[in-house]
C-alpha cells in the first residue's frame, strides 16, 4: 500500500484522486442546479480548503463571485477547539447567498464561527459546501448543504490538508497510521 511519512508520522492512502475528482463534480453539479439564478459569494476558507475550491470552481458554471478568508483552530493532529479569528472578508455579504468552502467539517466549532459571523453580517442564505464531515466527531448543528464525503473520525492529510504545515499538496488522502501493537506496550 502506499504511504508517506511526514515529520514523524507514517499515513498510508485512503482516498485516490479519481475518487475525489468525481466527488467535487457531483457536488458542483448540485449547486449549477440549486444556485442558478442566485448570484452566488463563494467564501473559500484558506488554507485546507484551496484545492477543493479550485477544482469545484473550475465545474460551477453558473455566474458567481469568489472570494477567501483565513482563519485555523487545529495544533498538530488534535484541535484545539480554539477557533482564530476571521479575517480577509472585505466583500459586503449584505442580502447575499453565501457558499463557504471548507476542506472539512470536524467538530463543527469552525463552522459554526463562520456561520455567525455571515449572520451578523446580512447574508440572507448561507450554505456550506465542505469536502469532508466526520459525521462521528460533529458536535454543533450547522448547515452542511454539499458535502462531498463522509469519513471516519480519523487524521488525515492531503487534498490541502496538513499535517504541520506539509502534505497539501498531496493528490490523494491519506490517514494516520494507528500505532502498531509492538509500539504500545
Ligand atoms: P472543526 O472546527 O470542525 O473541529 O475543525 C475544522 C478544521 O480542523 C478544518 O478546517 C481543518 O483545518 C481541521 N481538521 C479537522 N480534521 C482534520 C483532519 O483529519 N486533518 C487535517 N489535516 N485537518 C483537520
Ligand atoms: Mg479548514
Amino acid at each position: 500500500m502506499k504511504t508517506v511519512t511526514i515529520k514523524d508520522k507514517e499515513f498510508s492512502i485512503s482516498i485516490s484522486a479519481e475518487k475525489i475528482q468525481e466527488a467535487v463534480a457531483n457536488v458542483a453539479e448540485q449547486i449549477n442546479w440549486d444556485l442558478a439564478g442566485k448570484d452566488p459569494l463563494f467564501l473559500v476558507v484558506l488554507n485546507g480548503a484551496f484545492m477543493f475550491a479550485a477544482d469545484l470552481m473550475r465545474h460551477v458554471t453558473i455566474p458567481c463571485e469568489i472570494t477567501f478568508i483565513k482563519l485555523s483552530s487545529y495544533e498538530g493532529t488534535q484541535s484545539t477547539g480554539v477557533v482564530k479569528e476571521i479575517f480577509g472578508l472585505n466583500e459586503s455579504v449584505a442580502g447575499r447567498t453565501v457558499v463557504v468552502v471548507e476542506d472539512i467539517v470536524d467538530t463543527g466549532i469552525t463552522m459554526e464561527r463562520i456561520v455567525g459571523s455571515l449572520r451578523e453580517k446580512g447574508a440572507s442564505d448561507i450554505r456550506v459546501a465542505t469536502f469532508f464531515l466526520k459525521p462521528d466527531s460533529l458536535k454543533r448543528d450547522v448547515p452542511l448543504n454539499y458535502v462531498a464525503l463522509r469519513i471516519p473520525n480519523q487524521f488525515i492529510v492531503g487534498y490541502g490538508l496538513d499535517y504541520d504545515g506539509y502534505g497539501r499538496n498531496l493528490k490523494e488522502i491519506y490517514t494516520l497510521q494507528s500505532k502498531s501493537s509492538e509500539e504500545i506496550k
